[in-house]
């Protein structure tokens, strides 16, 4: 099967509507040309910036998607066959141009090799040894340059990218605040090793919430979510404190009646705070993957980090599983089984 999109969805929430799940004829072999290789689909990634993807915007930093079109993006596959001399049956790839389909054809370029013996699951290429895990270090260690003695706080702090975030600023040794959005969440946050942790759906009043939780102040906020919790944020920085703009999940669906008006952008001066944002493929040819890979892989070794995959099993369900995220449905880095490995 292949998931297609029906029609880009400018503004609002997208729905399953938005979505076609097609029988496709199974590619073979024999259909391979030069350079090409076969690939089934291990596990599919489902992520927050595919909802840029869905809008059919031209001026984005990613490629739209297009109405009646397969969707695509990071994946982890097995080659079936290859016409390739980098890639032979058996081997295990990673890219983000991995279509939404059970099994398809593509050039043998834009793929890394998962080493055979690494002893780690497929999956974890998606995660703690991939895209969401190098965006929390870019945002902890590369911009916000965090300092022992430091207050970090960490929206959708649960998350992908959130509980990365947590364990590196940890490691460095700061003072970590998070918040999540539901109580098994915020329990998960702490057995990560944040000093404090709240559900921001119960806490009643945000800025206070955050005040609570971080008597001293924020010197760094790592956002995921932007809106209102931005605004609670900015609230409570101190001085020449720097805010990681990672993502602003809680406007991605937003319409101009809808969208929040962040109104304490006017601290930003006075406080002189630093809004680094950042899109992490940027990162990928600098020092900072090569340090990213290392530390963490090392963490990986000695047990010293944990990371939480949220599986949903068929591609028929990848759909669902790319709505659910706007609704903090996921509890972890969110995947598609496509098949066994
Ligand atoms: P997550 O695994 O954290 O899933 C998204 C989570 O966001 C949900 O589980 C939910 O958690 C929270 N959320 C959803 N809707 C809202 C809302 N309206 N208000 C507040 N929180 C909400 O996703 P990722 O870790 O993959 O991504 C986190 C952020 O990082 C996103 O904004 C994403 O776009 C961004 N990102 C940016 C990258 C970059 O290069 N700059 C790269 C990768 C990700 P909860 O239940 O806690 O509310």
């Amino acid at each position: 099967i292949s998931v297609k999109l029906v029609r880009n969805v400018a503004s609002g929430a997208p729905t399953l509507a938005d979505f076609k799940i097609e029988s496709t004829s199974v590619p073979t072999k024999e259909s391979l040309q030069n350079d090409q290789i076969l690939v089934r689909t291990l596990y599919l990634s489902v992520d927050p910036y595919m909802r840029g993807r869905l809008s059919g915007a031209q001026d984005s930093y990613v490629e739209s998607f297009v109405a009646g079109k397969t969707l695509f993006g990071l994946g982890v596959g097995v080659i079936e066959a290859s016409t390739s001399p980098d890639y032979k049956e058996g081997d295990i790839i990673t890219g983000d141009t991995l279509k939404w389909e059970c099994k398809f054809i593509a050039n043998a370029r834009g793929f890394t090799k998962i080493p055979a013996s690494s002893g780690i699951s497929p999956a974890n290429y998606l995660g703690i040894l991939g895209m969401p895990s190098f965006t929390a270090y870019v945002g902890v260690v590369s911009l916000a340059k965090a300092k022992a003695g430091e207050t970090i706080l960490i929206s959708a702090a649960s998350g992908a990218v959130g509980q990365v975030a947590i364990q590196l600023a940890k490691a460095r040794g700061l003072c970590v605040i998070g918040a999540a959005g539901s109580d098994d969440k915020v329990e998960f946050v702490k057995s990560l090793g944040a000093d404090a942790a709240f559900n921001y759906k119960t806490c009643g009043d945000l800025t206070a919430a955050i005040k609570k939780a971080a008597p001293n102040g924020v010197d760094i906020y790592f956002d995921n979510v932007g809106g209102e919790f931005l605004d609670a944020a900015l609230a409570n920085m101190n001085s020449f404190g720097r805010i990681a703009e990672c993502g602003m999940i809680s406007q991605y669906n937003a319409t101009e009646e809808t969208a929040y008006r962040v109104k304490n952008l006017i601290r930003v001066v006075p406080k002189r705070l630093s809004i680094l944002g950042f899109i992490v493929s940027d990162y990928y040819a600098k020092p900072d993957y090569a340090n990213f890979i290392t530390e963490v892989s090392t963490m990986l070794k000695e047990g010293k980090i944990q990371y939480k995959l949220h599986e949903i099993v068929g591609l028929e369900n990848g759909p669902q599983g790319l709505l659910d995220l706007f609704e903090g449905k996921n509890f972890g880095k969110l995947v598609v089984k496509v098949a066994s490995d």
